[in-house]
């Protein structure tokens, strides 16, 4: 219920939509919304249609086509592709169908772009660490340095013929959880294409992709939570991003953190050291796709603020903005792309 009142905060925030262009013959498309919850969030959508029942049936296709993606990836579902393979670790390589293999082979991308930052092999750390914050300690150092010799994204074989993937080593475990929402909304965004659909927002708790934007204006406006306010679910920052034809992915340690004597820590690791990632109150990377969008903002939550930055500007379409807390202080740190996408959203209207 939490994630639905933040959610709807940032919609009703977008469908207000960006200032106006040019009126065009498109005002006669009809808004559609609908909503569920897969993969553990909550997945908002927004069409805009010739008539109400195509945009029904286009939302229900991209709602499909997302239980087709956490069938496949999830590592909570047993019977999925990824369970599969986590249990088959130090066995043969096993052959993996189209999702499974597009998100592997984009995160071996991501981890090597970033040096490691990014590793969808940190299964083992995060069960690590989730178990030892239900006892409200750190591991032990002899626990983490087990967990660590176990994450290693180069030595993951995938080899394109016969679509077959390996981990090498027993105890190997595969954990998409900072890629696969993006994939999903993007998956969600070519089925709705597939439908004709060519103005939409979709947006996975926090993973987005903006195609076209609502009749009669130039974008759709996304309002970025406050990451200084955890407590104030719906508080969103006072700039906004109006975005076309571009996804924008938000990584906090404002939803999900544990707690080690009172202290909070993120539920991003850095894979190289095995710890938490500590002062990173939130990142937002807008990209050309949801998938790229959703890995580089928790590979950029572990590379810290200036790291990113350097990391943005040599990639044309990759912007992100990094909230740091130091000594108490929310410090807002920006690409310069990031600052041309923002608007004031009372601006214009
Ligand atoms: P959210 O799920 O809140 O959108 P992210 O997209 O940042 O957040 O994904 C965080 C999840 O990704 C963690 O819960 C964990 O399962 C996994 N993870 C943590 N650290 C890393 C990392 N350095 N590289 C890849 N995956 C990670
Ligand atoms: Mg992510």
């Amino acid at each position: 219920m939490r994630r639905v009142v933040i959610q709807l905060a940032v919609l009703v925030a977008s469908l207000l939509g960006c200032a106006r262009s040019a009126p065009a013959g498109e005002s006669r498309l009809v808004r559609v919304f609908d909503a569920c919850t897969p993969m553990g969030t909550y997945m908002a959508v927004t069409v805009y249609a010739p008539d109400e029942p195509s945009g029904r049936q286009a939302i229900a296709a991209a709602f499909a086509r997302v239980e087709e993606v956490e069938a496949a990836t999830s590592h909570y579902r047993e019977t999925s592709e990824i369970s599969k393979l986590n249990r088959g670790a130090g066995g043969p390589a096993l052959p993996v169908g189209p999702h499974v293999w597009a998100v592997l082979r984009r995160s071996a991308e991501v981890s090597a772009e970033t040096d490691g930052a990014f590793d969808v092999t940190v299964g083992p750390l995060v069960a690590l660490w989730k178990k030892t914050w239900k006892k409200g300690k750190a591991p032990a150092d002899a626990d983490l340095a087990a967990a660590r010799a176990l994450v290693d994204f180069r030595s993951v074989a995938l080899t394109q013929e016969g679509r077959r993937v390996q981990l090498p080593k027993p105890g190997m475990q595969f954990d998409l959880g900072a890629i696969a929402k993006g994939y999903a909304v993007d998956q969600a965004v070519a089925a709705l294409r597939e439908r004709g659909i060519q103005a939409a927002l979709v947006d996975a708790g926090g993973d987005m992709y903006a195609m076209g934007a609502p009749p009669e204006r130039k974008g759709w406006f996304i309002g970025i939570r406050d990451p200084s306010q955890p407590d104030e679910k719906d508080r969103i920052l006072s700039r906004a991003l109006c975005i076309r034809d571009q996804a924008v992915a938000t990584s906090g340690d404002y939803e999900q953190f544990g707690v080690i004597e009172g202290r909070r820590y993120s539920h991003i690791l850095d894979p190289r050291t095995g710890r938490p990632v500590l002062g990173v109150a939130s990142v937002t990377v807008v990209a050309p796709d949801a998938t790229s969008a959703d890995a580089y903002a928790t590979a950029m939550s572990v590379l810290g603020p200036e790291a990113s930055v350097a990391f943005a500007e040599k990639r044309p379409g990759i912007e992100v903005m990094a909230i740091c807390e130091r000594g108490g202080q929310f410090v807002a740190t920006r690409s310069k792309g990031f600052e041309r996408l923002e608007v004031t959203p009372t601006a214009g209207r």
